[in-house]
């Protein structure tokens, strides 16, 4: 039996690739310091995993940026644009690559960067042309595990599976079908294959995660003539899947030739049984049975009832153990955590923890249970004191959510009586303008931040700073023109942060980062008990900011979607009902806002799209829920109380009638990139509400003309009422400067003037 880990996360403990990754761009670090602290982390990784007692250790999950784009310069797939002379594609060649400029080459438009799967992590999307060449053109991953063997590690080498990279890929150009590249790809994949063999290597971890998604019959003919072709080579494969289970690809990946599979038990434990019947005599089987997206402690008793079984069914020497997916997706060591308390802390497990637990199991599983009897003793502690705490379960918040019934989910009457109200009340020209909640966070807005948190800044002095911030933003709207205001948001670091640590079942670490894209990095929270809201979360600044002003300001909110999406979730009950907690502590705020006399509020939910599952037949069940939980937030208000929501996100064609369901009374989305190409959704189907298509993009920082954003609109207006349209940029404008902003919401509220002239000023109002 094995013990092994499918990835490590490379960013370093203490963030140190990040930092070094950034001196270097900036032209303060040399090189082969960089270099240095690649080797240096490498080394440190290796030492952990071994100390944990892992029969193998991954190597080339390490990146200086991320694994996609390091598999594509292996394969020497390089657009044109990047001028590459066809030699070794170096690090600068591969920071050009991933954000357009390095201290060394010339600059070029970056590749685009999207999603891994459903996680938070950012891949480069490999590029690909018709007619495209592969050659093997990285010496990286082969000098990696040299460095690995040198040092007694028992290297894996992890490669991205062609038919995964395939799928990722983008064909550009020419339009093609990129599958028709898998026969020029393979050869090069058969190479480093026989180059790894050359080095002594065994295993190879064949990463193709896309086995987990609804593929098309070519694609799954193509896993068939891809791995018949590998199987030739002279290492043993395993197959590697993950982020869910195999479902319909179950036979075709249990027939493949490879001498290994993976599954991930945390996501698809169903599928153990089916796999079982199906696995091959020759084949290893590699159980994910430790939970590498969540950060909680494993139950190791009841993976160990489940695992002793299968290890007498297919005996040890079949038998491997891994968390369930790479570990990137976690952070990298609970004991640097100083700040969490003891009970918290005690049902916690990050990367280093999760091995230790692999092993664990291992060891119960190789000696007998005895010989880890006080492990797992304190994995049944744990899960006791997470089954009792006091801080977990708030009878107030289940008796409350089992109340929950139909007439909290409906506002009083449906949308055509409520916009009378509503435009009566707020007085609103045709083509109304707003903007999406921040305004930029200024140097001074972070210092001042930072010395309150330090202790260097008294609160009262915080706060006086703050509300003048807001005082400032409210009178500069009013000078612009503005016809909705916000107040800014200068109290937000972060959309859900603020949030999390105003309500109450919300923990944060001091170190707990993960990577999101290359040097950046993310520190979710830890959403660990039942939700419950304190005091109100933002009465105060609104109403200051409504205080100063007689035109309406929205209240700004994230909604319930967007705060369990970007955090970690308790796995003790269904995300559903962690979702309607946060929605029933939502909709007091949203009660509250509306007593304090707030006319608008605004409910973010830019994470909603994330969310989605990756198998299209559980989308339903997803937006069922998540759709329910916004209007649990939302629908306490009067009529004459307008609520927006936002989504930062053009393509949502496909989930468009979930996002009508939500019933708010405005939804601003992304559009301005996509030429309004978004509102081709609206030819098929009709959106009742109003709808705010984003005119200026705030990820770059152009000023967009007046023209240009009237000629948006224009295309806006061809596919929805324009009275039902309003005029605001793509999102928050919190990484803008002043000077972008000020020049691009003076041309968005001349554009709308002129739209108005236009459309006729009386048509929409009243
Ligand atoms: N109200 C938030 C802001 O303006 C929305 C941010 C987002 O959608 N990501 O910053
Ligand atoms: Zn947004």
């Amino acid at each position: 039996m094995k013990t092994h880990n499918l990835g490590f996360p490379r960013i370093g403990a203490h963030r140190e690739l990040k930092f070094a990754l950034e001196r270097y761009w900036r032209g303060e670090l040399p090189r082969p310091a960089l270099e240095e602290t690649g080797r240096k982390l490498r080394a440190d990784h290796w030492r952990r995993q071994r100390r944990a007692g892992l029969d193998l250790v991954p190597v080339g999950d390490f990146s200086f940026y991320d694994q996609v784009l390091d598999m594509s310069a292996l394969l020497g797939v390089v657009p044109e644009r990047f001028g590459w002379d066809g030699g070794e594609v170096d690090l600068d060649l591969c920071f050009r690559m991933a954000r357009g400029r390095a201290p060394r080459g010339e600059p070029a438009a970056a590749c685009e960067m999207t999603k891994w799967f459903d996680t938070n992590y950012h891949y480069l999307v490999p590029e690909v042309v018709e007619g495209q060449r592969f050659r093997l053109s990285s010496e990286r991953l082969f000098q990696e595990v040299a460095e690995a063997q040198a040092q007694g590690i028992p290297a894996k080498p992890v490669l991205i599976g062609p038919v995964t990279w395939l799928w990722l890929a983008k064909a550009k150009g020419r339009p093609f079908d990129r599958l028709v590249l898998l026969d020029e790809l393979l050869p090069v994949y058969g190479e480093i294959l026989a180059r790894l063999a050359g080095q002594g290597v065994e295993w190879v971890q064949m990463d193709e995660p896309a086995l987990v998604l609804d593929l098309p019959p070519a694609w799954k003919q193509a896993f068939e003539s891809a791995y018949h072709r590998l199987h030739t080579a002279p290492v043993k494969l395993l197959l590697t899947t993950y982020f869910g289970g195999l479902e319909d690809n179950l036979g075709l990946a249990m027939g493949l030739p490879t001498e290994g599979i993976h599954l991930d038990l945390a996501r698809a434990p169903e599928q153990l049984e089916p796999a079982l019947d199906r696995l091959p005599p020759y084949k290893v089987l590699s159980l994910g049975v430790v939970d590498g997206r969540n950060v909680w402690r494993a139950d190791l008793e009841g993976v160990l009832e489940r695992l002793e079984p299968v290890a007498r069914r297919i005996g040890l020497e079949r038998l491997w153990l891994a968390p369930s997916c790479s570990l990137l997706h976690v952070p990298v060591d609970l004991n640097l955590e100083e700040t969490l308390d003891e009970e918290l802390r005690g049902w916690l497990a990050f990367a280093t923890q999760k091995l230790e637990e692999v092993t664990t199991l291992g060891r119960a599983l190789r000696e007998g249970r005895e010989t880890v009897s006080a492990a797992l003793a304190a994995s049944r502690r744990a899960r006791e004191s997470r089954r009792a705490s006091r801080r977990i379960h708030r009878p107030e918040v289940a008796r409350r959510l089992a109340a929950v019934d139909d007439t909290l989910l409906s506002r009083h009457s449906p949308y055509e009586i409520r916009r009378p109200l509503q435009r009566a009340r707020l007085g609103l020209p045709l083509f109304p303008t707003t903007t999406i909640g921040s305004f930029p966070q200024t140097d001074r807005i972070r210092k001042a931040r930072r010395d309150f948190r330090q202790g260097v800044m008294a609160e009262a002095d915080y706060h006086a700073f703050l509300q003048n911030e807001i005082a400032r933003v409210v009178a500069w709207q009013e000078a612009c023109g503005l016809d909705m205001l916000v107040h800014g948001e200068p109290e937000r670091n972060d959309m859900v942060e603020y949030f999390g640590e105003r309500l109450e079942g919300f923990a944060f670490t001091g170190n707990g980062w993960v990577q999101s894209y290359g040097s950046r990095c993310v520190k979710p929270p830890i959403l660990y008990g039942d939700v419950v809201r304190p005091a109100p979360m933002t009465v105060e600044w609104i109403t200051h900011a409504q205080s100063l002003t007689d035109r309406s300001v929205k209240g700004m909110l994230t909604g319930p979607v967007t705060l369990l999406n970007w955090s970690f979730v308790r796995d003790d009950q269904p995300r559903a009902d962690t979702c309607a907690q946060l929605a029933l502590a939502l909709r007091d705020e949203v009660l509250d806002l509306e007593a304090a006399g707030i006319r608008a509020i605004q409910i973010d939910e830019a994470a909603l799209r994330e969310g989605l599952p990756l198998r299209r037949d559980r989308w339903g069940e997803y937006l069922g829920w998540a759709v329910r939980a916004f209007r649990l937030a939302a629908s306490g208000v009067r009529d004459e109380t307008q609520i927006h929501t936002h989504m930062c996100y053009s393509e949502f064609n496909d989930i468009l009638p979930a996002i009508a369901e939500m019933d708010a009374d405005v939804i601003t989305i992304e559009t301005s990139r996509s030429q309004m190409e978004l509102l081709d959704a609206f030819e098929d189907f009709e959106y009742p509400n109003e709808i705010g298509p984003g005119v200026y993009d705030i990820h770059s920082p152009n000023v967009p003309t007046v023209e240009e954003m009237a000629a948006l609109m224009r295309l806006a207006a061809r596919r929805i009422p324009p009275e039902r349209l309003w005029v605001n940029p793509d999102c928050g404008l919190k990484t803008r400067r002043w000077e972008e902003v000020e020049p691009a919401l003076r041309n968005m509220v001349k554009a709308a003037e002129r739209l108005r002239r236009e459309f006729g000023e009386t048509q929409g109002v009243g």
